[in-house]
């Protein structure tokens, strides 16, 4: 008998060689059903693989990650099986799941294949699901590997077996089809209800830019009709909300292949946006207790062999300047946390005078390869809404709770609505990996368990996921579209104050090393704005909205009155445009709408005589006429709403 223990830390007694299904069968005929993969101390395996040893076992649905990706992974291996059937000759690359779908890298030869030929593919992939097939794991020697593929003539697959270990290796099969996996996969192709395969990219084998570009083809697959249906309409809405093609229409931002790639510009309207969200965000750190510092855009490198950050961006990342002085070398700053480790050793401090809090806005550059770069949410250089705090352990749980207050305040303000903390602790079976002491872990580790609980946040723990400096805490927001995204990272160090040597001085007049506390609630400002602009669909908050309002005079007549109710406007801080195009009124409220500006306003005639303007809403709810003084104290009362800070 062997024993395996569930998440809920029960134990099940059961026969050697029973497997996950056999667990599943047992506790519920739905959760049999539904069951896709179980991870075996912590390794993701088959549900019909024996299990022959002691071990903690937790059971995938499609509900979690690790199911889904076990489905979409077997899905990769169908569409290899449909391509091979098709297109005889084809070599295979790798075919993993992804976070949302699956591809696979193939070598079709001299074929160019074009989306149009996607749908005989899913058509083929159909009708192998239709036949109901296992999958089945083999273990295999190296040698019956490697021969197995010299034969077949797929040198991507014989490369891949050049790194694997003998007597670990395993073989996958449905039906025709053989492929070269660590697995797992679900039992029968049945399991799969819907496939859609969404497009064709170019991708160099081994992500090597040197090397054979290979063709990828994207796909998706669900247990539900259904679900693909929504799916599909989900990611048409996501078109439409396109950060890239929103950017460029509403004139935020541009690329240039001069500049660079990855190298955002910033266009006037988009500089303006950021500002404001800039400004937003100093004001509440200021009230909160932040002192802004400014650092400059390179380090020497010895500052970032100190950090460590040589080690971990230095060879794959943007290589040091050289100068004239044959002895010095400079980094492109990979990150701010140095530069004000640096500046806080300006000074000596008592324990009184902490914490410390040092915000800057600073840009840091990081090499990310061409095919990873994606509008603004992959760069190569981007602008951090960073701060380090400098604190003492005991007021670790203090700053921690003050800084969760400006990361919900900046949600709040721009509605995001839908969120959760994931805080990221130690291996609790394996505590040496971890830099400072056990004392100052558990101490931070309880502190962020409280400060999360005390704000009411929904907490999810998990175990092992922290830095070996430090445990942390992140917030997973939903957008619109449901989405999930990472954002307003509190990151506690232990690492630093011990490489930069920072001390601060305590009541028995005795040396302390200081905690530091990384924190963006933002994240970068790059990120973040296509992240808004996703999430609102261009409709931003209205203390955001690059043009607050646009004017729309009726006729030439009333351009000196649109001037008039503009300038009143604008000493108020409320900003917007006028239409004085000569084209109809219809149009310029159609290209009003279009523009996503919040408010339309309109002057003739009876608006001149009566000193007032006719407003309306985005998406056309009329306000009526009515003077300089209510729409000025309307646009107050609604900014003012959404922007009061309280720490
Ligand atoms: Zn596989
Ligand atoms: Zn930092």
């Amino acid at each position: 008998m062997i024993n395996i223990t569930l998440p809920d830390g029960s134990i099940k007694k059961v026969k050697r060689g029973t497997s996950a299904m056999d667990i599943a069968i047992s506790i519920s005929e739905g959760l049999a059903r539904n069951v896709i993969s179980a991870s075996i101390n912590g390794e993701v395996w088959d549900t019909n693989r024996p299990i022959n040893e002691d071990c903690s076992l937790t059971l995938h649905t499609w509900k979690d990650q690790e199911g889904k990706k076990t489905f979409w992974h077997s899905s990769a291996h169908i569409m290899a099986e449909a391509l091979e059937a098709l297109y005889p000759g084809v070599k295979l690359g790798i075919g993993p799941a992804i976070d949302t779908g699956f591809y696979y890298d193939v070598d079709l030869g001299k074929h160019l294949l074009s989306s149009e030929e996607l749908p005989k593919i899913e058509k083929k992939m159909k009708e192998l699901i239709s036949k109901k097939v296992t999958f089945q794991r083999k273990d295999i020697s190296k040698s019956e590997a490697i021969s197995y593929y010299s034969k077949k003539g797929d040198e991507y697959k014989l490369e891949l077996l050049e790194d694997l270990e003998d007597g670990k290796i395993t073989f996958y099969t449905q039906g025709n089809f053989t492929d070269l996996c660590k697995g797992p996969h679900i039992t029968s192709t049945e399991k799969i209800k819907a496939v859609k395969l969404l497009n064709i990219a170019g991708a160099y084998w081994r992500g090597d830019e040197n090397r054979k570009q290979l063709t990828r083809i994207y796909g998706i697959s669900f247990p539900k009709q259904k679900e693909l249906t929504e799916y599909l309409e989900l990611l048409e809405e996501a078109k439409k909300r396109d950060h890239r093609k929103l950017g460029k229409e509403m004139n935020l931002f541009t690329f240039s292949k001069k500049v660079g790639q990855g190298l955002p510009l910033w266009l006037p309207k988009g500089t303006q946006l950021r500002e404001k969200l800039e400004n937003f965000l100093k004001k509440a750190q200021t009230e909160a207790g932040y002192l802004p510092v400014i650092t400059p855009h390179i380090g020497n490198k010895d500052l970032y062999v100190c950090s460590g950050h040589y080690e971990k961006y230095g060879e794959d990342s943007f290589h040091p300047i050289k100068t004239p002085n044959n002895q010095e070398e400079f980094l492109l700053k990979p990150m701010n946390c140095p530069h004000h480790c640096e500046i806080y050793k300006a000074k000596q401090y008592s324990y009184k005078e902490l914490p410390v809090r040092f915000a800057e806005f600073g840009t840091v550059y990081r090499y990310e390869q061409s095919g990873e770069l994606h509008g603004l949410t992959r760069v190569r250089g981007f602008t951090q809404d960073d701060a380090h705090l400098f604190v003492r352990p005991d007021q670790v749980k203090q700053e921690f709770t003050a800084v969760i207050n400006l990361v919900l305040y900046v949600f709040n303000a721009l509605g995001f609505k839908d969120y959760k903390a994931q805080i990221s602790l130690r291996d609790t079976t394996n505590k040496e990996k971890y830099i400072g002491s056990n004392k100052n872990w558990e101490k931070a580790e309880g502190a962020i368990i409280e400060a999360a609980e005390e704000k009411g946040l929904t907490t999810v723990i998990e175990y092992g996921e922290a830095a070996f400096y430090g445990p942390k805490l992140d917030f997973m927001v939903k957008d619109a579209l449901g989405r999930e995204w990472q954002l307003g990272t509190i990151q506690v160090d232990y690492n630093l104050p011990e490489r930069f040597e920072l001390e601060y001085t305590d009541a028995n007049n005795k040396k302390q090393r200081p905690v530091m506390i990384h924190r963006a609630p933002f994240g970068s400002m790059e990120r973040f704005v296509a992240i808004l602009i996703e999430h609102c669909g261009g409709n931003f908050p209205l203390w955001l909205a690059p043009d607050q309002y646009i004017i729309l005079p009726i006729s030439e007549k009333y351009h000196d009155y649109a001037q008039k109710v503009s300038e009143f406007l604008k000493k108020y801080d409320i900003c917007g445009r006028i239409d004085e195009r000569a084209e109809t009124t219809g149009r310029k409220i159609r290209d009003a709408e279009v523009s996503k500006s919040p408010y339309i306003i309109i002057v003739g005639e009876r608006e001149e005589k009566e000193e007032k303007i006719s407003v309306r809403k985005h998406g056309g709810k009329d306000l009526g006429s009515i003077s300089f003084f209510e729409f000025k104290d309307l646009i107050k009362k609604e900014i003012n709403n959404l922007t009061q800070f309280t720490n």
